[in-house]
């Protein structure tokens, strides 16, 4: 058989895992490019412990260069466009031809200006600004700290939870009581595509913490196009920590792609990946999956771990010619860090149903031990 092209775009846990089970399937027959726009993969799910300095930054972060044990042809490169027709990934460093592509480029996040160089204003969704917070956060007097959601639809929704219940916990432990943690939302519930069962639970959890979930909450966001840098320039002078979850947008190379549905996501087969086009699969945050409500699916590295999987399974069988298809079903699980080395668990199928299917387990002790020995198990299995 002739030796055939697969690119991936995008080496976050999508890209990643496509990549390695790709490899698994086909032996080293056909060729398997990454291509990311770094030279190193950052482990998005642990950029809170880099904040609260359970982890350094060297830990979460490992080389793409590591793949090529593994047969798997790395090139840094920004991705600027794809050419559907003549099958065609354009970069900065130079094109390249696939016969199969899939697309894993994320979700990007929409930052006011200057935020990466704010420590007292900045995220924890960039390894940049997780980094910055990190040198805060142990010398904080005491004070008030905001996490504030800019959109209602954010890229994994219970990160503000795990921040409030961390930082809250971290303080405690020193012995800083003086400490008011807020999180202000647009939403009127915590996890709006959540029952109200579960989002009951999480609301007792954070009064027991103490920490004021302020729904309705609206951040002056975005004037003439720009972000307005009101939130910078306040809390720059002051020692509170202002703490920014960033709304989220498609990447810019697949502005031109004609991919894009009316959600401004990718369009795809929600079972298998596929997009309209021969070949090309997409998965994780840049695609936009509905639930039964409408709403689409919130955006998490297992729906993109269990995406990846059934993309290297199926183009594994279409170039053997084989007939047998996986299929994605929509299950996720989902550990909320609760603080004091607790966490809980959360768990279902967002596909089929949207809110009564989800169930909750209290926090307890395993439950953050799971979450721990996940991320080691991720980052020494992938990489
Ligand atoms: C703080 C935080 C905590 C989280 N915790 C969890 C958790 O506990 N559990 C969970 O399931 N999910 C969690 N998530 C969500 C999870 O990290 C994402 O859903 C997941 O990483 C999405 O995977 P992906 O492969 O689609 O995209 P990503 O992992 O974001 O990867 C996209 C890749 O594409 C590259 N890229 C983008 N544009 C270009 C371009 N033009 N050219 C070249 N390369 C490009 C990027 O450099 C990146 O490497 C968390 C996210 C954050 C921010």
């Amino acid at each position: 058989m002739k030796q055939k092209s697969i690119i991936i775009i995008g080496g976050g846990i999508g890209g990643i895992v496509t990549a390695r089970d790709l490899r698994k399937h086909i032996g080293s027959q056909h060729k398997i490019i990454l291509i990311d726009r770094h030279s190193y993969h950052a482990f998005q799910p642990s950029f809170l412990w880099v904040v609260i300095g359970w982890r350094t930054p060297a830990v979460i972060i490992k080389p793409f260069t590591s793949l090529e044990k593994y047969g798997i042809e790395f090139h840094q490169a920004d991705v600027i466009s794809i050419e559907k027709n003549d099958k065609l990934i354009v970069t900065d460093q130079g094109n390249f031809h696939f016969d199969y592509l899939v697309i894993a480029l994320g979700a990007d996040n929409d930052l006011p200006e200057g935020i990466s160089e704010n420590i007292r204003a900045n995220t924890f969704y960039t390894f940049e600004g997780a980094v910055e917070l990190s040198k805060v956060v142990p010398t904080f007097p005491g004070g008030k700290i905001e996490i504030s959601q800019s959109d209602e639809d954010i890229k994994y929704p219970f990160a503000p939870f795990d921040a409030a219940f961390l930082l809250s916990s971290f303080y405690q432990k020193r012995g800083i009581g003086d400490v008011e943690i807020i999180i202000n939302s647009p939403n009127q519930e915590p996890l709006p595509f959540a029952s109200a069962e579960i989002n009951l639970h999480l609301r007792k959890l954070l009064d027991e913490h103490h920490i004021n979930f302020l729904s309705d909450s609206h951040l002056n966001k975005k004037q003439n196009g720009q972000h307005s840098s009101i939130l910078i320039q306040k809390k720059s002078s002051s020692q509170d920590i202002s703490i920014y979850i960033p709304s989220m947008k498609p990447p810019d190379a697949l502005r031109t792609s004609n991919m894009l549905d009316e959600s401004g996501w990718i369009k795809v087969n929600k079972r298998t990946l596929q997009t309209d086009f021969d070949n090309i699969y997409a998965i994780g945050d840049c695609i936009g999956i509905k639930m039964e409500n409408g709403k689409l699916m919130p955006k998490a590295g297992i729906f993109a771990n269990n995406q990846a999987e059934v993309v290297a399974y199926n183009i594994s069988q279409e170039l053997e010619k084989n007939s047998d298809r996986k299929e994605f079903s929509g299950y996720g699980f989902f550990f909320v860090e609760t603080g004091n080395g607790r966490a809980s668990y959360i768990h279902g199928n967002l596909t089929t149903d949207t809110k009564s299917k989800l169930s909750w387990t209290d926090p307890n002790v395993t439950l953050h031990w799971s979450k721990v020995v996940l991320e080691k198990y991720w980052l020494w299995r992938w990489l």
